[in-house]
């Protein structure tokens, strides 16, 4: 459990971060987050954050985008991430969560003239999804937020409805994570993950233009698949029935790392287990967040 908090500028006991029943941000889901993986390193005996720069840069482009003054450098926040891993003195996968939030205590939808706030916690995490070698799938009959309608690119907590509805209706029908189609038709992605398919041996994710997160690890997969094993990605528009016949399926994202997708509505993927591609993407990726290949250790940022 969370012993600490980062709370309205300092860092104090979790029961003394509070908020008001009247926070805005609460009433009406203006704020913006990071979810934040840090892994611990036995042989090492050090605990490395993932690409912890990038999130901070990401949650820097969301603030904007709902008007939050961070008040923070990258530099400042990727600090104050470290002193907090340190008090909690973890030695195990922990998972941060920074929010910057609408902090004013008052009734009215919008976005100007408020306070803005920062907060930030940690805890100790394991797997997101429990079926990451094999997780099955089916379509959401909720589709992706349009980003005319809310920004989709970026994580503003009243935005995860979204996800929750998509996630919660596929669940209650017996599969492991739902897939969501945008306005058109088109696939997006994962309820809180970014999708692949590899098509004769190519890797194919759905373009920034499907309304899709831009995920870090999203772009971490692209980037291994390159160097690693030669393989390009393609970005662009794909069909829902392109998932039935896809050879492989997977999902990546910061929470679910990289899992399996065996099974899209009712249907097979390839040969119904993990496919040798996803797999060792999901191999190395490990190694690499863990900080086990020197090529990647940039990414890493040490704790101790
Ligand atoms: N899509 C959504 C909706 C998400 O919440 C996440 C998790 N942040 C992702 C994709 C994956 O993004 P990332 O790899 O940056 O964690």
């Amino acid at each position: 459990m969370a012993k600490y908090a980062y709370f309205e500028g300092k860092f104090v006991p979790i029961e003394e971060a509070k908020i008001s029943i009247m926070t805005h941000a609460f009433n009406y889901g203006t704020g913006v987050f990071e979810g934040i993986r840090a892994y611990w390193n036995e042989k090492d005996e050090q605990l490395y954050v993932f690409k912890l720069p990038e999130h901070f840069d990401r949650f820097r482009k969301s603030s904007s985008i709902v008007k939050i003054d961070l008040g923070l450098t990258t530099q400042e926040l990727c600090d104050l991430t470290c002193e907090l891993l340190k008090k909690e003195e973890f030695k195990a996968d922990a998972y941060v969560r920074p929010v910057a939030y609408k902090a004013s205590e008052v009734i009215g939808v919008r976005l100007h003239d408020l306070e803005d706030g920062f907060c930030m916690f940690a805890v100790p995490f394991g797997r997101y999804i429990e079926k990451e070698e094999g997780a099955r799938t089916a379509v959401s009959s909720w589709r992706r937020i349009d980003d005319n309608a809310a920004p989709a690119r970026c994580k503003i907590t009243g935005v995860y409805i979204n996800s929750a509805l998509s996630k919660t209706e596929v669940m209650e029908r017996g599969f492991d994570v739902a897939i969501v189609l945008t306005h058109e038709g088109h696939v997006s992605e994962g309820s809180a993950e970014n999708i692949f398919l590899v098509r004769d041996g190519e890797l194919i994710t759905p373009a920034a233009s499907e309304n899709i997160l831009e995920g870090i690890t999203r772009k971490t997969i692209m980037e291994l698949a390159r160097a690693e094993f030669g393989l390009d990605t393609t970005e662009r528009q794909i069909d829902r029935s392109e998932l039935y016949i896809a050879d492989e399926v997977f999902f990546c994202g910061t929470g679910v790392q990289v899992a399996a997708v065996i099974e899209v509505d009712g249907r097979p993927v390839g040969d119904g287990k993990i496919g040798p591609i996803a797999e060792k993407i999901r191999n190395l990726y490990f190694d690499v967040v863990k900080g086990k290949v020197k090529k990647y250790k940039h990414w890493c940022t040490p704790v101790y």
